[in-house]
């Protein structure tokens, strides 16, 4: 009989989904050779370089055209890191001393790994993970071995230390039941994604062991837990709460399309806009087949990180206006460029932080580099004359920053109309309330804008003091609303009272449990990903 184990995790999604564990790891295989000579591991080393290198990108190629975002950007590291001269320089010296091609890439890349994980910079160390990844492609060639693949055709449950967000994006719908991490928290970038692509998952499981690879389990995620080698007793009560759950779902689901063109008020004559969060111009269709009546927060950081360099006005334009066009002159709302703590590209080349979350992100960042920011608002202006486009201030703490920005986009204004470049001039202005600064200051910062939008992901952060990435705190914030919920409702009076609007698109704003309060409050706007537009909706209608 089968050692049967259960680990506790946060669901991120709503699903239930039994089938076979398969465990990712970026180990490196250590089959030992004898050196020849110097000389012939020199050419074998560079001949492995040059096909892990042709294999990343092709690898690239395939992400680009399967999921076409900045996720991608995960194979650009990949090549660069293969080409680092450092790198490269400790293999080939090992090899002069002596060593066999295979050993001297394990040894530099066990030694460069070691190095990065022991800085203190959250990204560098992150860069670990990638060199491990790498050494293990470049013996893979060396060995002429693909790449390892899963060759068991049916779909998984994917497990992992972690998932970059990049990983996340690329894993294919089809292949894969759900996915389970050791590590991660649910207002994490890569739960984000998850719920986005409606994959059930659960994280910050702590760690499986790997004996477990191909064994049969349950993922619950509704419940929080996996139930690996489970009793026959387990199987059926699962499978009767998944069909009870089944029959629930699709007559629900039928239902809320019926009313999916209708408005969503509550039964006292509340309307509440029902808004999509995207971070893709490939979102948009599948939004609005789901009803969204707007994009409530378009994560614009994804046109910056899926390049090498900045990105160009004229490639921010053409991605914005794609947007406002298709949305059809329904509100789209483009958050301002929020580079910074957990999401970074190289070519900013941002300073170490001890607290990157505490650091130079969002708007902190735009505001000192004034020309990235001129930049992204020049496009977005230029593609407000194609639709409705508002823009949103990321990481706003007091109202010099507002008027800071305020300033910047008059400028910017003005230069467009010298140059005969058309823009909404009535284009509406909003800011996240993302700070407890911003909520505690409300009443001052709603005089400069026409709407707030309430970033419960890292208001939740800031106000309960727990990293939105650290699984060892996530605890801390299951219920804990109450601190956020006030902040919220006294943003919402003070907008209110200035005659402006406001929304949330935070995770909180698909929390259905919390629907009723956000009504009660004069909430305008909700805004979530495509899986819960149709739920949220739905929960709207039924409010008092
Ligand atoms: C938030 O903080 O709630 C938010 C919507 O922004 P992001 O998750 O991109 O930080
Ligand atoms: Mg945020």
């Amino acid at each position: 009989m089968e050692e049967k184990k259960t680990y506790k995790g946060i669901g991120v999604t709503g699903g239930r989904v039994s089938g076979r564990l398969h465990f990712i790891t970026n180990e490196i295989k250590d089959d030992e050779d004898e050196a020849v000579n110097v000389g012939a591991e020199l050419i074998k080393l560079e001949n492995a370089r040059k096909k892990a290198l042709e294999r990343v990108f092709e690898t690239e190629r395939r992400a680009r055209e399967k999921i076409g975002s900045s996720e991608a950007q995960i194979f650009e590291i990949h090549a660069m890191l293969l080409e680092d001269e450092d790198l490269n320089e400790a293999i080939e010296n090992k090899i002069k001393n002596g060593m066999s091609v295979s050993s001297a890439i394990r040894e530099a890349g066990k030694e460069y790994e070691k190095m990065l994980s022991s800085l203190d910079d959250e990204y560098l160390s992150a860069r670990a993970g990638d060199i491990r990844d790498i050494t293990s492609q470049l013996v893979d060639a060396l060995k002429n071995r693909e790449k390892e693949e899963k060759t068991n055709t049916e779909p998984y449950i994917l497990v992992a230390n972690d998932l970059t967000p990049s990983q996340t994006v690329s894993i294919e719908k089809g292949e894969i039941l759900g996915f389970v991490t050791f590590q991660g928290t649910p207002s994490s970038h890569t739960a984000i994604l998850a719920r986005a692509m409606n994959i059930p998952a659960l994280v910050g499981v702590g760690e499986i062991d790997k004996k477990y690879e191909n064994a049969f389990c349950l993922l619950d995620s509704l419940r929080g837990e996996i139930i690996i080698n489970p009793s026959s007793e387990e199987i059926e009560e699962f499978n009767k709460d998944r069909e009870k759950q089944s029959k629930i779902d699709i007559e629900h689901e039928r239902y809320l399309r019926s009313i999916m063109n209708k408005p969503a008020v509550t039964g006292s004559g509340h309307k509440i806009m029902i808004y999509a969060n995207i971070g893709d111009t490939r979102e948009v269709e599948g939004a609005l087949a789901n009803g969204c009546e707007g994009i409530g927060l378009l994560r614009s950081e994804f046109l910056y990180l899926s390049k090498k360099t900045y990105p160009k006005e004229s490639q921010l334009f053409s991605a914005y206006k794609e947007i406002a066009t298709k949305m059809q002159g329904r509100r789209v709302i483009i958050r301002t460029l929020d580079i910074g703590a957990d999401k970074r590209a190289d070519y900013f080349n941002l300073d170490r932080e001890e607290n990157p979350s505490l650091g130079l992100r969002g708007i902190r960042l735009c505001l000192e580099r004034r020309d990235i920011f001129k930049t992204q608002i020049r496009a977005i202006l230029r593609a407000s004359y194609f639709g409705k486009i508002a823009i949103m201030i990321p990481m706003i703490c007091c109202e010099n920053e507002i008027i800071e920005v305020k300033g910047i986009i008059k400028e910017c204004e003005l230069e467009l109309k010298k140059e005969n470049l058309k823009f909404d001039e009535k284009i509406e202005l909003g800011i996240m309330i993302e700070t407890p600064s911003s909520a505690i200051m409300s009443d001052i910062l709603s005089k400069h804008v026409d709407f707030f939008s309430v970033g419960t992901n890292d208001l939740t952060q800031y106000t309960l003091a727990v990293d939105r990435q650290n699984s060892k705190v996530a605890h801390l914030c299951d219920q804990n609303y109450e601190p956020i919920l006030r902040l919220i409702e006294m943003s919402s009076d003070a907008i209110r009272k200035n005659g402006g609007w406001i929304g949330i698109c935070g995770e909180m704003a698909a929390d259905l449990s919390l629907t009723q309060r956000f009504a009660d409050m004069g909430i305008d706007e909700l805004s979530v990903s495509t899986p819960y537009l149709l739920g949220v909706r739905g929960k709207v209608s039924e409010c008092k």
